[in-house]
């Protein structure tokens, strides 16, 4: 719990869960929790194991202590992946193979038997007990003040706690992952996603965090109705409710009680904004975290949208290609024609100066042999092979002009890569994004390094950290 295991480490084990688990947990570290199997149906741990949900907040015991709580982001049976991180139990023989998921831990020490007390269980408390949400919201006043409860954040008055405002890139992205955890039926509508795309596009171009509703309004609300579920009404419920309980956002300015809704008259009037929380928003004004959360919400979330349009309209157009929105036909050398697999957007003829010399170095090395596949284009003099920057030289990447940023491929992989359907993982395979598969390993030469953090942005910016766990 408190270190969390690498997932690289159990690959051997995870077997069916490896996409669920690198999704929840983007960075690769996993914080587990395990529970043996009961024989019995009707105990407190029977009922326990059938219904806690993703979501639920879990509360660690020990030693009449309460001592850390975490919040479930997915529940999975696997019994090989319990073996191998925590052994089988030499007196039953069993191991904890009902695994939670978690995330947003928080120790903390505070005395259990008051808490306990008050939900009529008596300490000390020794198997996997379920509480109602009503009972835990009936008895908060005792951990009040003690520790912020999952998903919830002190407001800035008469909240004692203090703000678990330390988020970290790994935080971020699981909390982008797992949104469908706070959002209702966020899978089906979409409303929470195209709410925080919408967001990092505001931050991208500069505007504030937070916005008043009559923004949403005008500004968010056209984007829901076009990209998102059509059978479901529109309303500000999404910016100014649901999407407060995960972490990432806030609404200020406002005494609301979760029942109620406000309505755009009352939130204008009384100044109500709401926006990415701060840290949140510090995060994604970081190229690396921004591009894997744009390429994390993308293909977790809006694989049945038009994504190219999507992004254009949110002011993220440059992230729909690997070679940035300024770059255009110019990063094809060597012919005239447009590679582009759509001319839909208006490329603007101020590409950035690449240096020949570097492309002509990289082809060389490689003698015009594609790193992907090998193939190496014969035309009637001679051999044909394309310079491709990994971390693009256009806005909105800004890579560098550097040997250690470039590919050599040939036109169709170069095509793949600057579209986005294929990246390079940890381990120097190339796989497609949609589905994680291995195309092959990319080839390498001793002479041309190439530099880890831009095939990590490239990576990030196709989603493809979900898939690096899998091996095929
Ligand atoms: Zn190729």
């Amino acid at each position: 719990m408190r270190k969390g295991i690498r997932l690289s480490d159990y690959e051997h084990a995870i077997g069916e869960h490896a996409v669920e688990l690198k999704r929840i947990f983007p960075d690769g570290v996993a914080r587990l929790w395990g529970s043996t199997p009961t024989q019995q149906t009707g105990n407190a741990k029977a009922v326990a194991l059938r219904d806690r949900k993703v979501g639920d907040e879990v509360l660690f015991y020990a030693q009449n202590m309460f001592i850390a709580r975490a919040r479930i982001l997915g529940l999975l049976h696997n019994r090989d992946l319990a073996e191998a991180v925590w052994g089988v139990d030499e007196e039953t023989q069993s191991t904890w193979e009902y695994i939670m998921a978690l995330g947003d831990v928080v120790e903390f020490e505070v005395p259990a038997e008051p808490i306990l007390t008050a939900l009529a269980m008596t300490p000390p408390l020794r198997s996997l007990t379920l509480v109602r949400a009503a009972e835990r919201r009936r008895h908060l006043s005792l951990l009040d003040g003690r520790i912020p409860a999952a998903g919830e954040r002190p407001s800035g008055e008469g909240g004692a706690a203090a703000p678990t405002d330390s988020m970290g890139r790994g935080d971020l992205l699981r909390a982008l992952g797992t949104l469908d955890a706070d959002v209702p039926d966020e899978r089906r509508t979409r409303h929470g996603s195209l709410t925080l795309i919408w967001a990092i596009g505001r931050l991208v171009s500069g505007q504030d965090r937070l916005a008043p509703s009559d923004v949403y309004q005008s500004q968010l609300e056209p984007i829901l109705q076009e990209f998102g579920s059509p059978d479901v009404s529109v309303s500000l419920e999404y910016p100014f409710r649901h999407l407060s309980d995960g972490g990432l956002w806030e609404v200020v300015g406002t005494e609301r009680s979760d029942s109620d809704l406000l309505s755009l008259a009352a939130s204008v009037e009384s100044g109500t904004q709401a926006g990415l929380r701060r840290e949140a928003a510090r995060l994604l004004r970081q190229p690396l975290a921004r591009a894997e959360a744009i390429g994390l919400l993308c293909t977790t979330y809006f694989g049945d949208v038009d994504q190219e349009e999507l992004l254009e309209r949110v002011g993220l157009g440059g992230y729909a290609h690997a070679s940035g929105a300024d770059e255009g036909d110019g990063e094809r050398d060597g012919r005239g024609g447009s590679a582009r697999a759509k001319g839909r957007r208006q490329v603007t003829a101020s590409r950035p100066d690449r240096d020949q010399r570097l492309v002509n170095r990289v082809k060389l090395l490689h003698q015009h042999q594609c790193q992907v596949c090998g193939l190496r284009l014969e035309t009637r003099f001679s051999n044909y092979s394309e310079a491709a920057h990994i971390r693009g030289l256009g806005s909105p990447h800004d890579g560098p002009d550097e040997l250690t940023n470039l590919l050599c491929l040939c036109p169709n992989h170069h095509v793949q890569f600057d579209t986005l359907a294929i990246f390079i993982d940890e381990h120097w395979n190339v796989r497609r994004s949609k589905d994680g598969a291995s195309i092959g390993t990319l080839r390498r030469h001793p002479e041309h390094d190439i530099d880890e953090q831009h095939v990590e942005y490239h990576r990030g910016l196709c989603g493809g950290n979900r898939f690096s766990a899998v091996r095929s």
